[in-house]
Order: structure tokens, then C-alpha cells, then sequence
């Protein structure tokens, strides 16, 4: 086994315990210490890493495992954009959204809550949130708050609306080059919003 066990690099033995591995690096030969949990036996004999973890190690009854790293869930940063989904206007000053997406597009393995106070809401004064966003608009937002529920700010110039629809008939609305309200192809309607630069959907000039 000492052919193997040279030709696989092993660690030094007394360096294995608290040793931070990834899935196949090798640890031992299984005759220096029978497999746990986190670990596999290669078809020469060597005891290998089968997760990303720190090793373990019993030297009284020679076992050896991996413990897995406890994975860091991707949540929303305080300072750093997210994409959120508002869902409801409890009162005129107050939005509530569910952040589902970095600044990259990249989602959430599910949901964070957000809010959006009026103060938030735009660069302009406000005289009510619905001059910025409505429910079923979709926004990028900086994060205010280092923790749930995320205070969301469209302060910034490149935050607000990226995507929204009509209140009257529930088409998407466009944004169109030089004005400044939202149109509806489909009804003709117009309606306001704090617009982000990054909006998905533009009426080409004709
Ligand atoms: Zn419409």
C-alpha cells in the first residue's frame, strides 16, 4: 500500500484532525483508519474526502470522517442590489416586496422579505408610494438593512421599476425614450413610476 499511498500524496497523519478538505482529496489508507461518514475508499485503498468539510479523526478506534461545512445560504447584503417582486401597499407611505434575486439575476433559493418605505422610494419627494411603485412591479433595490425584513432603497439612480404592468387592463408597460410616464400599448394608459435605467421593456421611436 506504500506505492498508493506515496502516489496519492497523503497528508501526515498527525496533520489530518481539523484538515479542511474538498470531495476527493486524499486522507489516509484504509488500513490506517476505517472510513466514517464523508469519506470513500478509492479502488487502491485510499480513504478520500466525499464532501467539502474538516476531517475527523478517533485515534482510540481508528476511524476517520469528514464533517461537512455547514453551507453559507445566499442572502441579500446590506449595501449590494437585489431584484424583489411588490406584492402589497398596506398603506400610503409603506411597500412590501419579496426579494427573490441578486444583482446579478442570479435567485435566492426562495424568498426574503423587503420593504420599501416612502422615503425610500425615489430620489423626488413623494406624496404617496403609488407614485413609485405598485403592486406586481418588479424593482431593483439597494439594501438598507443587514437583516430580515430588508429595508429596500430606489434612491438610487439605478434602482426603481424594471418591470411593470398596467393597473387598468394588466399589460406590461413600456417605457417610452423622453417621457416620463409608463405606457400601456394595449389601452393606451399612462402611469407613473420610478423608473430604473435597467426598465426591460422601451417603445422604439418611429
Ligand atoms: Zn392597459
Amino acid at each position: 500500500m506504500e506505492g498508493a499511498a506515496a502516489a496519492a500524496q497523503l497528508p501526515p497523519l498527525e496533520r489530518l484532525e481539523g484538515l479542511r478538505v474538498y470531495p476527493g482529496d486524499p486522507l489516509c489508507t484504509i488500513e490506517e483508519f476505517a472510513p466514517g461518514d464523508g469519506v470513500y475508499v478509492d479502488e487502491k485503498g485510499i480513504v478520500r474526502a466525499a464532501v467539502v468539510g474538516v476531517v475527523r479523526v478517533d485515534y482510540t478506534s481508528r476511524r476517520i470522517w469528514v464533517e461537512p461545512a455547514p453551507l453559507k445560504p445566499r442572502m441579500p447584503r446590506k449595501g449590494r442590489s437585489v431584484y424583489a417582486h411588490v406584492y402589497g401597499v398596506p398603506r400610503e407611505d409603506l411597500a412590501l416586496a419579496r426579494i427573490f434575486a441578486d444583482e446579478r439575476m442570479v435567485p435566492y433559493n426562495g424568498y426574503f422579505n423587503g420593504v420599501i418605505h416612502i422615503s425610500q422610494a425615489s430620489d423626488r419627494m413623494l406624496k404617496s408610494i403609488y407614485e413609485a411603485v405598485k403592486p406586481g412591479d418588479i424593482v431593483k433595490a439597494s439594501v438598507l438593512s443587514p437583516q430580515p425584513p430588508y429595508m429596500l432603497s430606489l434612491k438610487k439612480p439605478q434602482d426603481g421599476v424594471v418591470l411593470a404592468f398596467c393597473s387598468r387592463c394588466g399589460s406590461p408597460l413600456y417605457r417610452v425614450p423622453g417621457r416620463p410616464l409608463l405606457v400601456c400599448l394595449k389601452c393606451g394608459n399612462e402611469e407613473q413610476r420610478k423608473v430604473s435605467p435597467n426598465y426591460l421593456l422601451t417603445v422604439r421611436r418611429r
